[in-house]
């Protein structure tokens, strides 16, 4: 691992490959290694762990993973990082593979080469939701993910029923999986620093989490109540069955949708599956 200590600080290797951060691939680089060392830390990943990191941009992250002896597939969609990672490769005994793609199109299952896999990442601000979703919902399910978002949208995925936050992406986020927020991380620890602060999820895949059928159901019935969040819910669901449904997910129908947990979105999914099968 001494080849990994020996390389320059990121401040260097940036500028010794003339790169500077572009607005459009969201890039906002963590330069400080302590920092990137703790998401490590708090990743819990280990010796010859498989890991996926989306967006290595500079290495940074890539490097304090690298340290814990995991074995790295980056998805990086910015062609210009390529050389630069080769050298972070080389220095890491080759337990860096780079992928060259999108990371909202890429499989997986295929880059983890039929392993189970963390998912970690800095992720770009624009697709952050999206990729989230995707590893939440998709066919693939990551052991863990580590997931650094602008703080307001940390804060509605793990947010409780009742709060301002609550809402669409807590009720998926949490019924999918376990989900806390594990770090703050100001805006100044960015280069360059972006306009709001960011936050650390750590999420881990639920073993009963909804299958897709009943996903389905679940994001209809969020969609449906949070589309109209301050109407009570025999209003805002009624074209799916309103006073009706409630009452067959036994939850009384003149309730708003912020006061309904998980459980009772569940039980309206439900609810919703049996009321089309019949
Ligand atoms: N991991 C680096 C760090 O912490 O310094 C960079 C993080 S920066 C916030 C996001 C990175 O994701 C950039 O390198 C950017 O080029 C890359 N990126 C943006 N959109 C992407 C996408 N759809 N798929 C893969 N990488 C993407």
């Amino acid at each position: 691992m001494s080849a990994l200590e020996d390389l320059p600080p990121l401040r260097e290797t940036l500028a010794a490959h003339d790169l500077l951060a572009k607005k459009s691939f969201g890039q906002h680089f963590l330069l400080d290694l302590n920092i990137t060392r703790k998401i490590a830390r708090l990743a819990e990943v280990g010796e010859g762990q498989r890991v996926i990191e989306v967006g290595p941009g500079p290495g940074g992250l890539t490097r304090a993973l690298l340290e814990t002896g995991a074995r790295v597939t980056a998805v990086e969609m910015d062609p210009r990082f390529e050389p630069l990672l080769h050298e972070l490769s080389a220095a890491a005994d080759g337990r860096l593979t780079l992928v060259i793609a999108d990371a909202l199109k890429v499989d997986e299952a295929q880059l983890a080469g039929g392993e189970p896999a963390a998912i970690v990442s800095n992720l770009p601000y624009n697709v952050g939701t999206p990729l989230l979703i995707k590893w939440l919902t998709g066919p693939f399910t990551p052991v863990s993910m580590t997931l650094m978002f602008q703080k307001e949208v940390a804060e509605r995925i793990v947010a409780e029923p009742g709060s301002e936050a609550y809402g669409r992406l807590a009720v998926i986020s949490q019924a999918c999986a376990r989900a806390r927020l594990v770090m703050d991380a100001p805006a100044r620890a960015f280069t360059p620093p972006p306009k709001v602060d960011s936050a650390v999820v750590r999420l881990v895949p639920r073993e009963d989490r909804p299958a897709p059928a009943r996903l389905a159901a679940l994001q209809a019935v969020t969609q449906a109540a949070f589309g109209q969040r301050r109407k009570m819910l025999r209003a805002s669901l009624k074209a799916l069955g309103g006073g009706e449904l409630c009452e067959a997910a036994g939850l009384a129908s003149d309730i708003r949708a912020e006061t309904v947990g998980i459980e009772g979105f569940l039980a309206l999914a439900d609810a919703l599956i049996a009321r089309r099968a019949g």
